[in-house]
């Protein structure tokens, strides 16, 4: 505790300060000066008695909305900053959290649909951007799309299923985030339902041993 004479006596209106005032200056000062010590003790205090710090935590939130606000900025901070931290977290998440995930996203979508389309926007353009660093020969690439969506026998290259008249999607078979590049030689034409399962996986992760349709 530091000494008593560089805490002050009064306030600022230069009233005195009573004994509980002063003895929360005393906390600050100590608070500011020792700072390592102080955080150690908030985690120690945080750790042994977690369940009612969130609770008190909620409780004051629920009351005051400028507090709700700052939370929900202060999340939507460590969000943006965190992207590696929430997909750790997200890999671990159940299936069941996932399917109920993907539910409320489609509600928020068909409650806020302008919000939602100035996302998948936003989302395109990150993904074209993305592309353009990796795509040597974009002529190359389109070629090889209009050639596959004109073939008359096209099909789903992991699974097989005819994709002639139906929806086809360009798989990257080694994905972008996984240093794949937007090549002829990395794109398979796939049904919607393979190209959203294997999303981001590795070919081997995704589908196992089964057998490929074709042979890359
Ligand atoms: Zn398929």
């Amino acid at each position: 505790m530091p000494h008593p004479q560089v805490l002050p006596l009064f306030d600022s209106t230069g009233k005195p300060l009573t004994g509980a005032e002063r003895d929360r200056a005393r906390k600050r000062y100590w608070a500011i000066h020792s700072r390592d010590k102080y955080i150690a003790m908030r985690r120690r205090e945080y750790r042994s008695h977690r369940d009612s710090i969130l609770a008190k935590q909620k409780e004051a939130r629920d009351k005051s909305p400028l507090m709700r606000e700052r939370a929900r900025l202060r999340a939507a901070d460590w969000y943006k900053n965190n992207p590696e931290r929430i997909a750790a977290r997200h890999s671990k998440l159940p299936e069941s959290k996932r399917i109920a995930a993907r539910i409320r996203a489609k509600e928020w979508s068909r409650a806020n649909p302008e919000k939602a389309a100035a996302h998948r926007k936003l989302i395109k353009a990150r993904r074209k951007s993305r592309l353009q660093n990796v795509c040597p020969n974009p002529l190359e690439v389109l070629c090889f799309y209009t050639s596959e969506k004109a073939s008359p026998t096209l099909h789903c290259f992991y699974c097989g299923t005819s994709l002639v008249g139906k929806p086809m999607h360009m798989d990257h078979i080694q994905p972008l985030v996984k240093s794949g590049m937007h090549t002829a030689a990395n794109l398979a034409a796939s049904c919607p339902k393979c190209n959203l399962t294997k999303n981001e996986h590795d070919l081997t992760d995704w589908f196992g041993n089964r057998p490929l349709f074709y042979e890359i």
